[in-house]
């Protein structure tokens, strides 16, 4: 075991080389993991992201506006033309979308929300689809991926696209996109059979950046991001990682309890590179990648 919590007394044997890493409650809220959904709201604010909009980056790449889109909602604060994502979201995508070879085939219809457009859109479904309707497809304000500016909703080009739920067929470059996707770090956050865990109907068009290789185990063992997380949580800790291992690399990662804590501070016996999510939920989650 290459893990210890650190001890009260702070001792270590002479000439380790460790790692010492400390995070706060204010890491739960942020990072790529992060769980939105009905019961766990937003808890940070947009302002703390780095948004870019997609249309204006890449227009070679997504084919952005090519005609009308039907369900054109009048409350938008931004029309479709700015589509907003966190930029390393945004870097994978535009990275996954080239590698597909699906440059001009795939439209970014809608990014980052803020919580007012959220509750734009929730307010006009409800009136033109019905509440059923909008309960099974679009998030109460507050609790929308989109809010993350980790969520992306996409369409195949087309003349006229549904804003709410748009085509994106699984065939030709947009089913190597799918296929594509997980090792770019998204997952296809909606899929079908899992709507009593997500409590939202299967969406084929919503990608959610979660970080590699996260996206990946996810997809592998066919978990949800809910059940991702539970995972982590009943599973791992410092000295029990969840190992994962690719041409050659070996990831570790730990699932580190927040519950009644400020703060937590963990020592490694060897210094790595490490990414670090919150899941908002009671506690964070630790990557640590090592070469084998
Ligand atoms: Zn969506």
């Amino acid at each position: 075991m290459n893990a210890t919590l650190k001890s009260r007394s702070g001792f270590f044997p002479a000439r380790t080389t460790y790692e010492h890493l400390s995070f706060c409650s204010e890491d739960i809220t942020q990072g790529s993991l992060i769980l939105v959904n009905s019961h766990h709201p937003m808890q940070t604010s947009p302002e703390a992201f780095d948004l870019i909009d997609l249309n204006s980056q890449q227009r070679d790449l997504l084919s952005p506006h090519p005609g009308k889109f039907e369900n054109q909602l009048s409350h938008l604060e931004h029309p479709i033309e700015e589509v907003y994502l966190q930029k390393q979201a945004a870097t994978m995508l535009f990275s996954l979308i080239k590698k597909a070879h699906a440059g001009g085939a795939i439209t970014a219809v809608s990014g980052y929300r803020s919580k007012a457009q959220q509750l734009s859109i929730w307010e006009d479904t409800i009136s033109r689809e019905g509440t059923d309707f909008t309960e099974k497809y679009v998030a109460r304000p507050g609790c929308s991926e989109h809010q993350t500016g980790l969520a992306i909703d996409l369409a195949k080009a087309a003349p006229s696209i549904d804003y709410i739920c748009p085509a994106f067929p699984r065939e030709g470059v947009i089913a190597s996109f799918c296929n594509l996707a997980p090792q770019f770090g998204f997952v296809l956050r909606y899929p079908s059979g899992k709507e009593a865990i997500t409590q939202i109907g299967y969406e084929p068009w919503h990608f959610r950046y979660v970080g590699f290789p996260h996206s990946v185990i996810m997809t592998d063992r066919q978990m949800v991001l809910e059940e991702y997380l539970e995972m982590l949580e009943a599973e791992t800790s410092p000295l029990k990682p969840l190992t994962y291992t690719q041409d050659g690399a070996r990831i570790d990662i730990i699932y580190l309890s927040m519950k009644n804590r400020q703060k937590i501070e963990v020592d490694f016996s060897d210094v790595l590179p490490h990414t670090l999510s919150g899941t908002n939920k009671s506690g964070i989650v630790l990557t640590r990648f090592r070469r084998s």
